[in-house]
């Protein structure tokens, strides 16, 4: 069968740990998959830089970036923009490789919409207590923020049935193999392969 690239949106509440299990799977399957880095107004985190998290930019130059028509997708999230920039996503689909897109529901919606064949993925920790227990471990973020993207979570959580697939991070290992799997099966979906289907149909009747 030809190997055709699947657009994979991955979303799940701030604190699932969707990003840790991207990065794990690129890791391991590094030919696989590519991992397209969004752009966003939000300030950078401790440890993180530009290009390779996230392409920091002010809201002047965001705004342009929608205005040129840059960008596949874009939301606003707790008052910042994010999206994905379209060139590195056309290139590598076109170059047969799956290319995964960690963005929030409405992004996810929108993927949808402009492309009916995309996989999307819904990651989510075991339970709610969970949830508020990463989001606090990490550190990173003020009371207040918390608040919000717990508040955020439950009104995101009103959208997982948009999603094919939900994915429970319990032990990031086993996590990291269901999201491949997953992705690997998808590969054979018969709506994936009409052309392979009527090659041998074609061969069969010995045109
Ligand atoms: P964070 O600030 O925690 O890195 O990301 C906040 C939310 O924005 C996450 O749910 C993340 O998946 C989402 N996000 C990141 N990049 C994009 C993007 O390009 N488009 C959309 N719609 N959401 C994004």
């Amino acid at each position: 069968m030809n190997r055709q690239g699947i657009l994979i949106v991955v979303s799940g509440f701030s604190g699932s740990g969707k990003g840790t299990i991207m990065k794990e799977l690129i890791r391991r399957y590094d030919d696989n998959y590519a991992l397209s880095v969004s752009a966003t107004t939000r300030q950078p985190r401790e440890g993180e830089a530009d290009g390779r998290e996230y392409f920091f930019k002010t809201r002047e130059e965001f705004e342009k970036m929608i205005a040129k028509e840059e960008l596949i997708e874009y939301a606003r999230y707790v008052n910042n923009y994010y999206g994905t920039p379209k060139a590195y996503v056309e290139e590598q689909l076109a170059a047969g490789r799956d290319v995964i897109l960690e963005i929030e529901l409405q992004g996810a919606l929108k993927i949808k919409e402009k492309f009916p064949q995309a996989l999307l993925l819904f990651v989510t920790p075991p339970s709610v207590n969970e949830l508020k227990r990463r989001l606090i471990s990490r550190g990173t973020e003020s009371e207040e923020v918390i608040e919000q993207r717990m508040k955020r979570a439950s009104e995101e959580a009103e959208g997982m049935e948009a999603y094919d697939y939900y994915v429970v991070n319990d032990v990031l290992d086993t996590c990291v193999e269901d999201v491949h799997r997953i992705i690997c099966a998808e590969h054979g979906r018969s709506m994936r392969n009409r052309e392979f289907a009527e090659m041998i149909k074609k061969e069969l009747k010995g045109e």
